[in-house]
């Protein structure tokens, strides 16, 4: 379905090539700000609701890890696109808000794992996947700041993996509970992966896509917090 030809058309630009970047419409700009703006302030809560909950240093350090990981991502994207709508002149600084959103994706993977590696007993080969994930979150921030943008599909097939390895060790834990709505969240990412590349075919693909990553992490904070965090989970802990 062509959207350009329909009274939808007005809410979005044409598509531009691979090598170009897409410009979003006022309304598609004030869409990609609110829809992760929004959850600012509910992932500070939701962080600090799992540190109070804590009930050791492992708890505590997962939940600031976790927290941090969570609001960081929906702060420097809304930074960014901010950025991108209201100073796309200085493209400098936009670009530097750029790569501050792309490297906040790796660390947000890395913290969104980190609970379930931490606080769930794992075998003596995957616990090592508890500093992996923050090696590879390094890895993919060097990565966005000597390539940003230059190989696009190299940038996606990144994310895919840091996304999809550790879900391998999860699958290996003895306790179950909560494999379930990680998969769940894991499925809405990559749904929402599809508006990612839909910008020029869908109006507000990007608002689209971040709305999947918002309801993604939304579903994978309710495991965590109750299966990790709440007290008759604890009896499931390794702690
Ligand atoms: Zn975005």
């Amino acid at each position: 379905m062509d959207f350009k030809k329909t009274k939808f058309g007005r809410f979005m630009n044409c598509r531009v090539p691979a090598s170009k970047r897409y410009q979003p419409t006022e309304y598609e700009h004030a869409a990609n700000c609110a829809t992760h703006g929004f959850w600012i302030l509910p992932s500070l809560v939701g962080g600090s609701v799992l540190y109070f909950l804590s009930v050791d240093q492992w708890h505590r350090t997962a939940a600031w890890l976790y927290g941090s990981g969570l609001t960081g991502l929906f702060v420097t994207s809304t930074l960014f696109h901010t950025a991108a709508w209201k100073i796309s002149h200085l493209r400098n600084v936009e670009q530097r808000f750029h790569m501050c959103d792309r490297m906040a994706i790796y660390f947000f993977i890395a913290a969104s794992y980190s609970p379930w590696l931490m606080l769930r007993e794992l075998g003596p080969w995957s616990c090592h996947m508890r500093w992996l994930i923050w090696v590879m979150a390094c890895v993919g921030s060097v990565y966005v700041f000597f390539f940003h943008e230059r190989y696009k599909l190299l940038e996606l097939l990144g994310y895919v993996a840091m996304g999809a390895v550790p879900a391998f060790v999860i699958l290996s834990m003895v306790e179950r509970a909560g494999v379930c709505e990680l998969a769940v969240g894991g499925v809405l990412y990559v749904v929402g992966v599809v508006f990612f590349k839909s910008d020029g075919l869908v109006p507000f693909a990007h608002a689209i896509w971040h709305l999947f990553v918002a309801a993604g992490a939304s579903v994978h904070y309710y495991a965590i917090w109750r299966y990790l965090y709440l007290p008759e989970s604890m009896l499931h802990t390794s702690r």
